[in-house]
């Protein structure tokens, strides 16, 4: 998604909150790895996100960290919150810190993959045949539709019922940037994208439609097809390997995204990216952190899965610096560290020792070291 490999990649870590920290750790140790063997050189640089940021500053993000995030190539987040913080006013809470980053980097399009590990495909609530081998991605649109549109609120009316409303809005320039992402990924993968919609009964997304055929035509190596959200709902749990890259919007996205990381068994193994417009040299803002919170249960404990975040790193070098056989000797040494039954204690099994954040860590590294 990046054009050409930038020299000098500028990374800007935020491990946040909870098990943030942790599981950041176990990255920082691949991001070593790559440079002591030469495979890649980033410029790293550390800042406080969330309550981390409030306990400090009084702001879960001060005005010189959204400066930072912004002059970097890319974000990599830990989780933020946690029961300290809640009391806190809405405006202060840590969640507050990774909102205000998505709108001010103007972050439109969540890509959240679904990938089935082999080792891992019991663990899923469908059986083992329809998602063992799954590799699906989501592409949500993050910024606009229900959760935004105008009017929204509650309303009295003259007899006194109340009203409750929000409006499903989309221009065609907000379709046409989230679509292009979906061509975009789509292209680089199996080449088969599913558009998501319920343009049956909304016109926004007989819209999304439209504009998703028009786009088309400039990816005619991709194939493009439709599909009603209900429907696609129930095609996720009876055939998922049926897709490859889904585009949708902000809502639909939202559940569907929710409804195929289950079919992956377990919180700790998902990453996700966000992406911003892409710039004059084709460089576009982003953001990688781990699907799942701060799990204050386990916060401090060194028990947190740190996959998910290793994944999400994966996910930077292939969209933020086009590195895909890096990111492929990633997945692929979490893949081998799985395979001889590395485990924490979230995707354990009854029978085997579960590794604590850093043994997991270093069975992720004994993978690489072999494979580099
Ligand atoms: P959570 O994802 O933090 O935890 C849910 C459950 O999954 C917990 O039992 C936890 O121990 C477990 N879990 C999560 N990640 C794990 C990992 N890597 N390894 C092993 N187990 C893991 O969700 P929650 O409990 O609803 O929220 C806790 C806090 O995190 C809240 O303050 C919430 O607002 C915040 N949160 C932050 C983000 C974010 O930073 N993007 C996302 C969701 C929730």
């Amino acid at each position: 998604m990046a054009s050409g490999r930038p020299s000098n990649r500028k990374v800007l870590l935020l491990p946040g909150d909870g098990i943030g920290p942790e599981i950041m750790g176990e990255v920082l140790r691949i991001v070593d790895f790559f440079e002591t063997r030469n495979l890649a050189r980033f410029e790293v640089s550390e800042d406080l996100v969330g309550g981390a940021a409030f306990d400090k500053f009084g702001v879960p993000l001060t005005q010189e960290t959204l400066e930072r995030a912004l002059e970097s190539d890319a974000v990599l987040f830990g989780s933020v919150g946690g029961p300290k913080w809640e009391a806190l006013p809405f405006a202060l809470r840590p969640e507050r810190g990774l909102l205000r980053l998505r709108k001010e980097l103007d972050l439109f399009a969540n890509l959240r993959p679904a990938v089935v590990f082999e080792a891992l495909a019991d663990a899923s609530s469908l059986k083992h045949d329809l998602v063992a081998g799954l590799d699906l991605l989501i592409v949500r649109e993050l910024t606009g539709g229900v959760y935004f549109g105008e009017p929204r609120g509650i309303e009295t009316l003259a007899d006194g019922s109340r009203r409750g409303i929000n409006t499903e809005v989309y221009s065609d320039s907000e379709i046409e940037r989230v679509v292009r992402v979906g061509f975009e990924l789509a292209r680089r993968r199996s080449g088969r994208l599913t558009e998501v919609d319920k343009a049956n009964v909304m016109e926004s997304g007989g819209l999304w439609r439209e504009v998703a055929e028009r786009v088309h035509a400039d990816y005619p190596e991709v194939a493009l097809s439709f599909m009603y959200a209900d429907n696609c709902a129930m095609q996720l749990v009876r055939a998922p390997k049926q897709f490859d890259v889904i585009v949708t919007s902000n809502l639909f996205g939202d559940i569907l995204s929710d409804c195929a990381a289950m079919l992956t068994g377990s919180l700790g193994m998902l990453p996700s990216a966000s992406l911003g417009a892409p710039d004059r040299s084709g460089r576009r803002k982003a953001l990688y952190e781990p699907v799942h919170g701060s799990a204050p249960d386990i916060a401090g404990k060194g028990l947190a899965n740190p996959l998910a975040a290793i994944l999400s790193f994966a996910m930077m070098l292939r969209y933020s610096f086009d590195m895909d056989e890096e990111a492929g000797l990633v997945e692929r040494a979490v893949k081998g560290a799985l395979e001889k039954g590395a485990r924490t204690a979230d995707i354990g099994a009854p029978q085997r020792a579960s590794l604590a954040t850093r043994a997991m860590g270093e069975a992720v590294l004994s993978e690489l070291r072999k494979a580099a």
